[in-house]
This record gives structure tokens, C-alpha cells and sequence, in this order.
């Protein structure tokens, strides 16, 4: 019988200094505070290991914060960790998110003997004054030493992070960003437009109409989303998600396997997962993920742990699989949940068709070029009633 599939989520919780956009769960802490939550981390690694002795782990996200603000002592000690107390895949993606300026020789030596094998780098801009702004820890130039780095220890699967919608930010810097990016040819890029989150300094300065005016306007947000597509199309990259893109067959398996549905279980604190039909999520109170007795009970891990019945499955697999250039599978939807797609969303797609932001090309059905530009209203509307 073959294994069910899981993908693995750890969450580092630490970061040097916080970036004046972030609302993630990330914060400043000494190493004895980061080793105290290695260790309590490793006994949820351990607790959590004996549940899922039935799943064969395809992908391992090291995320945060910046996992790499860890020594890589600690960071090796986690990946043991997994593979001591889980089934891993032994082809499994397995990646670390690093911002520029924490990575050292043996950090990175640290980081391919754990088996890492993908490394995603927050750079977000190659202009100086845009990283100022945005808070980064982190110049250009540390940048490319640190991608320099990582290719020198072998490194073949490279994600860099860029943001557009940046204050201050012109067409000309982004373009430049965008292709000083692909000349050196990570196998992938992440290009996000920037959010402002309530509950941060970038809320207080741009979250106002006043404060709003400083941002790129509407237009050239615009231009800089169709810039994004056409430099990193010229440049070998093919977009295979709204924000993402890969060199071909360099997608992301980890993030690919979190929109087709495929079950993930969050370690660490504030991680979510979703697993059998149940999503929930660990405890994002530091002090009382840190209390919990590992060795003795992990019910107190849990928080707000729900049952999707069908239906909240079946709007799921549709908005997360729509983010897909390639679509959603009609024979896949067929074998989860037993009923045509096109039977349970009729209104939907005949709606979306008609105004042609989806497309049916037999098994999937996908958005189209200006329907992936509206996804967000095509996605709304697959909400069932
Ligand atoms: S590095 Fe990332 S997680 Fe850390 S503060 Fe900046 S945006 Fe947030």
C-alpha cells in the first residue's frame, strides 16, 4: 500500500531587526532564548513524529522570520531531527528561507550537510534606498555574496524574493531589480506586490489616504505587475502560479503540493497545518508554545482546529488550485470528492467563462491571462452559498 504524502512546515520565529512591513510572527532574541526554542522545537519534532508514522514526507519549508539568524549547528540538529523522527522522501525538496547578510561559510556548510537542498533568499530590492525604506538588515551587495556563497557550496535551486508597489520605487529601480535578478539566473522567483498590514510602522505611515499618495499609484503598480511577467518571460522564467516563477521543472514541489491540496503539518510556533481534513494551528503565544510539555501532551499545541465539511473543501481545492497557471484538474476533482466540478460550480464557471477569465482545456479548467490579473474576484466566486 502506497504511503499518504505529507509536506513539512518549521517555523523560526527570529529575525535580527523587524522589517517596517512585516505582520509575521518574527522577533529579535539572544541564542540562549533561539536555543531554548531549538530544543523545545525538537521535542515537538519527536511528539509529533510518532502521529504521523504513516506518511512518507515530500517536502520539508524551514521558514519564518529568517531561519538563518540560527547558528547552523542548530539548524543541522533540526534537520536530525526530522529525519529521525519522520519518513522522508529521499529525493524530498527540502528548503531554507535566508535573508542576505546571516549566512557565513559554515553556516552554509551547516546547510548542505542537513540535506537542504533549496535555498529561498529574501533580497525584495536591488536599490539601496527601497531596502532602507522597507527596513531590510541587508544591502545589495550582501546580497550577492551570499548568493555568491551559496552557489560555491553547490546550491542548484535558488528562489529569490522580490516586491513591487514599493515606496519610492520607480519603474526604472524595479526594472533594474528584475534584471540584475535574472542575470544571475536563480532557478525561481517570487515577485509579491507590496501589502501594507495594520499593526506596523509602514500602516502608520502609508495606511492612511494621505499616506497612500507616497505609494505607486494604481497605474504603475499596474505596469510594474505587466513588467514582472514580460522581463521574467524574455528571461527563460515561466509563470506557473499568480506570483510565481520558474525555470522549467524548477517550480516549487512545497508550495505546488499546499495549492493542489496535499496535507501539511506546521511545526513550530504559530505554524498552521492541514492534514485529513482538518486545518489548525500550533500556538502563536511564544510563552505558551514554550510551556507546553512535549514529552507529556500536545493537545495544548492546538488552536482553532476545524473540520472542513465537503463543501469547504471543495471551495478550497478550487481557489487554491486556481492560482495555478495550469488550473484545476477536472478528473482530480472527480476522484477527491466523487461529483463533477462542472455540476457543483455551474453558475461559476459558465459566468466566468462567458466574460473570459477561465478557460476549460481538457481535464483543466484554469484562468486566463486577464483572469489570472482579476483573481481575486474570479476567486471570490467560487465561494458556495
Ligand atoms: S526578515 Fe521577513 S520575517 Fe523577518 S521581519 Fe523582515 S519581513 Fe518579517
Amino acid at each position: 500500500m502506497s504511503m499518504k504524502k505529507l509536506e513539512l512546515y518549521v517555523h523560526i520565529p527570529f529575525c535580527e531587526e523587524k522589517c517596517r512591513y512585516c505582520d509575521f510572527l518574527s522577533f529579535r532574541a539572544d541564542d540562549s532564548e533561539k536555543k531554548a526554542y531549538v530544543n523545545q522545537l525538537i521535542e515537538e519534532i519527536k511528539a509529533q513524529g510518532q502521529n504521523y508514522g504513516e506518511y512518507l514526507v515530500s517536502s520539508i519549508f524551514i521558514g519564518g522570520g529568517t531561519p538563518t539568524t540560527l547558528s547552523g549547528i542548530w539548524i543541522l540538529d533540526i534537520m536530525n531531527a526530522i529525519r529521525e523522527n519522520f519518513i522522508v522522501e529521499t529525493d524530498a525538496e527540502v528548503s531554507i528561507e535566508c535573508n542576505p547578510g546571516t549566512l557565513s561559510k559554515s553556516k552554509i556548510m551547516h546547510i548542505k550537510k542537513a540535506g537542504i537542498n533549496r535555498i529561498s533568499f529574501g533580497l525584495q530590492s536591488s536599490i539601496e534606498e527601497e531596502l532602507k525604506e522597507l527596513g531590510r538588515i541587508h544591502t545589495y551587495k550582501d546580497f550577492l555574496q551570499s548568493y555568491q556563497l551559496a552557489r560555491e557550496y553547490g546550491f542548484t535551486n535558488i528562489n529569490v524574493d522580490l516586491m513591487s508597489g514599493l515606496p519610492n520605487q520607480t519603474i526604472d529601480s524595479y526594472k533594474t531589480t528584475l534584471k540584475r535578478v535574472c542575470a544571475l539566473k536563480p532557478e525561481h522567483i517570487s515577485a509579491y506586490s507590496l501589502i501594507i498590514e495594520p499593526d506596523t510602522p509602514f500602516f502608520d505611515k502609508y495606511g492612511s489616504e494621505e499616506g497612500s499618495l507616497l505609494l505607486p499609484d494604481e497605474n504603475i503598480d499596474r505596469e510594474m505587475y505587466a513588467l514582472t511577467k514580460n522581463i521574467l518571460r524574455e528571461h527563460g522564467y515561466e509563470r506557473y502560479e499568480i506570483s510565481n516563477y520558474a525555470k522549467l521543472g524548477r517550480e516549487c514541489r512545497h508550495n505546488i503540493g499546499y495549492w493542489t491540496g496535499v496535507s501539511y503539518l506546521g511545526l513550530g510556533v504559530g505554524a498552521s497545518g492541514y492534514v485529513m481534513n482538518r486545518r489548525f494551528h500550533v500556538e502563536s503565544d511564544y510563552r505558551k508554545y514554550m510551556s507546553v510539555k512535549m514529552q507529556q501532551d500536545i493537545t495544548p499545541l492546538y488552536r482553532d482546529l476545524e473540520e472542513l465539511d465537503i463543501k469547504a473543501n471543495m471551495e478550497e481545492f478550487m481557489f487554491l488550485g486556481l492560482r495555478l497557471t495550469r488550473g484545476v484538474s477536472r478528473h482530480e476533482f472527480n476522484e477527491r470528492f466523487g461529483v463533477d466540478m462542472f455540476e457543483v460550480f455551474d453558475r461559476q464557471i459558465k459566468r466566468n467563462m462567458m466574460l473570459k477569465l477561465m478557460e476549460y482545456n481538457s481535464p483543466n479548467l484554469r484562468l486566463t491571462e486577464k483572469g489570472l490579473d482579476l483573481s481575486n474576484m474570479v476567486m471570490s466566486d467560487f465561494l458556495l452559498d
